[in-house]
């Protein structure tokens, strides 16, 4: 399956060659064979892709996923839909099963361990579904004593534990539709996962079910394909972006999720996944040192090793980045109390995007560990935006920017 896109990529883009049996010499040259591709999509999340009556799919994702077959050169009725639960993705990525997948997947640093993900093709935020007469549940912190659904697998589910544990009820179960039948049923108190997906399901169960709308974590969905096919990666990255340039990125947006009465949040930054394989001439291409700079950024602060992290900082704004990375390090806030001394974080690098050769702005997203209960609302994850420099032939941090992944 992975040796089939391979094919499909080059063919696409750089010769035709027809594969198998030589013809017979003054025989008409025969057409190439059809040009064929599985893709994983969810079938049951409305706006984002749904299997109608029909049997053809429809939605956000079905339309990304249609564009970039598209420019693979691989027309709709030679697309075979196979369905990917949340928890199946990244098996049916490494078993060759599909040979890409678009299904609200999240890019995040352990599945970058297991897969590698083009894009981000659009944004996202963990929210709550409850049922319309619902008073009590306006955000996670409401739930305390509550039950609450969520599929497995998933990044939703994995933030209640991290974040929510002992306090609530955390029932999962394979998709998101189970869910939302709980909820319905008043198994369950709420729902929680993607806004996104839950606008859908809040659209489908008019005065039944409400979307609380207060996104509590940042989700960048993207295209997962097998873990180092980083031709197929940056191929499909530079096909996103073409997406969002060209106005089907947001044709696409207001046909299938807007109508829900959803908000979506601005087109993401499409960066180079940091595993990104460095072809010269590609313009996706990143510097590799710009690829190890950022890294060891990110290396150093979890590290703690700040002699380490300032030899990698532009020397005039080194006060003003000290002060950012301070702020939000839980054990050299001065505001706080002796308990946060065991309070950890994780830096890990979510993007690179190289606008010309001397500049360039990654993205990590930083998680807390061990936040003592009484600082949890103070510590949130956060998104941080850096400027890189290249200066005199060395990439430099010289700008950086927080921010706390809650509106
Ligand atoms: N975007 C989240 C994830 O990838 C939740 C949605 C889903 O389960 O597909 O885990």
């Amino acid at each position: 399956m992975k040796r089939a896109i391979r094919a499909v990529a080059l063919l696409a883009g750089l010769t035709l060659t027809a594969c198998g049996s030589t013809p017979e010499p003054g025989a008409a040259p025969q057409p190439p064979p059809p040009r064929t591709l599985t893709i994983g999509i969810k079938f049951d999340q409305p706006g984002l892709s749904v299997k109608g009556t029909d049997g053809k799919p429809a939605g956000f994702d079905v339309d990304t996923a249609v564009y970039i077959a598209g420019k693979l050169g691989v027309t709709p009725d030679h697309i075979t839909w196979r369905e990917a639960r949340s928890e199946q993705r990244e098996d049916l990525l490494n078993s060759g099963a599909v040979d890409f997948i678009v299904a609200s997947y999240s890019i995040t640093a352990a599945r970058q361990q297991l897969v590698s993900f083009a894009g981000p093709y659009l944004m996202a935020g963990q929210d709550l579904l409850v049922r319309q007469s619902e008073r009590a549940i306006d955000r996670p912190e409401d739930l305390d004593g509550r039950t609450v659904c969520s599929a497995a697998g998933s990044t939703s589910a994995d933030k209640i534990r991290r974040s929510f544990a002992g306090n609530v009820k955390l029932t999962t179960r394979d998709t998101y539709t189970q869910c939302v039948g709980d909820l319905i049923a008043g198994t369950v108190d709420a729902v929680t996962t993607d806004d996104v997906i839950l606008a859908g399901f809040a659209h489908e169960h008019p005065g039944m079910l409400r979307l609380v709308g207060h996104r509590f974590t940042r989700e960048r969905y993207g295209v997962g394909v097998h873990k180092g096919d980083l031709e197929l990666q940056n191929r499909i990255t530079s096909v996103i972006r073409m997406m969002i340039d060209d106005g089907s990125w947001r044709r696409a947006l207001d046909a299938d999720l807007t109508a829900s009465g959803y908000q979506p949040l601005p087109a993401p930054v499409v960066f180079n996944a940091p595993d990104q394989a460095v072809a010269p001439g590609d313009p996706t291409t990143l510097d590799p040192d710009l690829v190890n700079v950022t890294t060891a950024v990110a290396a150093t602060s979890n590290a703690r090793d700040w002699e380490g992290f300032r030899s990698l900082v532009c020397p005039e704004t080194a006060d003003t980045i000290d002060e950012i990375v301070f702020q939000y390090t839980p054990q050299y806030d001065k505001s706080l109390g002796a308990e946060i001394r065991s309070a950890g974080y994780t830096n890990t690098v979510t993007g690179v995007t190289q606008t010309n050769p001397n500049s360039a702005t990654f993205a990590f997203h930083e998680a807390f560990t061990n936040v003592p209960e009484k600082y949890r609302s103070y510590f949130k994850d956060i998104d941080y935006t850096g400027t890189m420099v290249r200066r005199n032939g060395s990439w430099k941090l010289c700008g950086l920017a927080a921010d706390f992944v809650e509106p």
